[in-house]
């Protein structure tokens, strides 16, 4: 019999608990909506517990959580979310409050890394090494590998942050990162679309001009991504890049964008196999958080 891996893709709206072995066996699955770090987190707990006294222990635990959050083993804030502006969770301890209940090996990353892991063992990055995976919805979140490990550096990547041109006159809309204003996610994450143009983005019809605008901006984004990290692919997630269409654009407008320069014939002759939806769909996190667990069962 395979082992049993819990995950908590931990979102900064919904929380996604579950227990699997991998994707062909998911035993059971919990969704809630985020609040306070107790109530959240407390749920996770007893949710697993459950788990456990139906199915005997698990074999370890990974932990997708949104952000930023602290990587550094050793760290005195290891395990914590940090800066976030989401009431109640600055400074929590996520990981701690989890290890103190159960003593397994525990999978620690950022819900995107987590994401990226699952399409590497599973989905659309399969057998390759070199990939980025960014989420778009409440916000936009980037992660990845590089070389066959998730991305990890002083702390970890924050695409969703970087800087775009913005031309006040074809989009005045200011944005709305609490940090930033008009960067990436204070433009193109899903409260943006809504906030500029007075309704949620899936009622916006396919052909409105926001579709027009948010593909103008993932195409600044990921010529970027490309030219800084030269990915083998690049999957794109979350509610956001669901709208029908969208990816089309994006992939068509990037390419305007590239000029030719970047030349691989996996960007110049097979846009529509670079830039790819998620391979596992919605369960690319949560499947993510399996992964991290099996991961962690492997180095501990
Ligand atoms: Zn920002």
């Amino acid at each position: 019999m395979s082992q049993l891996f819990g995950s908590i893709e931990g979102g900064g709206t919904k929380f996604v608990c579950c227990v699997a072995s991998g994707p062909d066996d998911i035993r059971e699955e919990l969704r809630y909506p985020t609040t306070n770090p107790d109530e959240t987190i407390g749920k996770a707990i007893d949710f697993f517990e459950a788990q456990q006294s139906k199915h005997g222990k698990l074999a370890a635990l990974g932990l997708g959580s949104f952000g930023p959050i602290d990587l550094e083993p050793g760290s005195p804030t290891y395990g914590h979310v940090t800066s976030t502006p989401k009431p109640g969770w600055k400074n929590a301890d996520f990981l701690g409050r989890v290890r103190a209940r159960f003593d397994i090996p525990m999978g620690w990353d950022t819900d995107v890394n987590a994401a990226a892991l699952g399409e590497n063992v599973w989905g659309a990055a399969k057998g390759l090494d070199t990939f980025i995976y960014l989420t778009v919805g409440t916000g936009v979140g980037g992660g990845g590998m590089i070389r066959g490990q998730l991305m990890h550096g002083l702390v970890h990547p924050e695409m969703g942050h970087i800087t775009l041109p913005h031309d006040h006159k074809a989009d005045p809309y200011k944005g709305r990162c609490p940090f930033h204003g008009d960067c990436l996610e204070g433009m193109a994450a899903g409260p943006a679309i809504e906030e500029r143009w007075g309704v949620p983005g899936k009622e916006l019809a396919p052909d409105h001009d926001a579709w027009k605008l948010e593909a103008e901006y993932m195409a600044l984004a990921l010529r970027t991504f490309v030219c800084t990290l030269s990915p083998q692919r690049i999957i794109l997630g979350g509610g956001v890049m669901k709208s029908p269409g969208v990816i089309p654009r994006i992939r068509e407008r990037l390419l305007e964008l590239l000029a030719g320069y970047v030349q691989h014939p996996a960007i110049t002759e097979d846009i529509d196999s670079y830039v790819v939806p998620p391979g596992l769909g919605d369960q690319a996190g949560m499947l993510g958080g399996i992964a991290l667990a099996q991961q962690a069962l492997e180095s501990a």
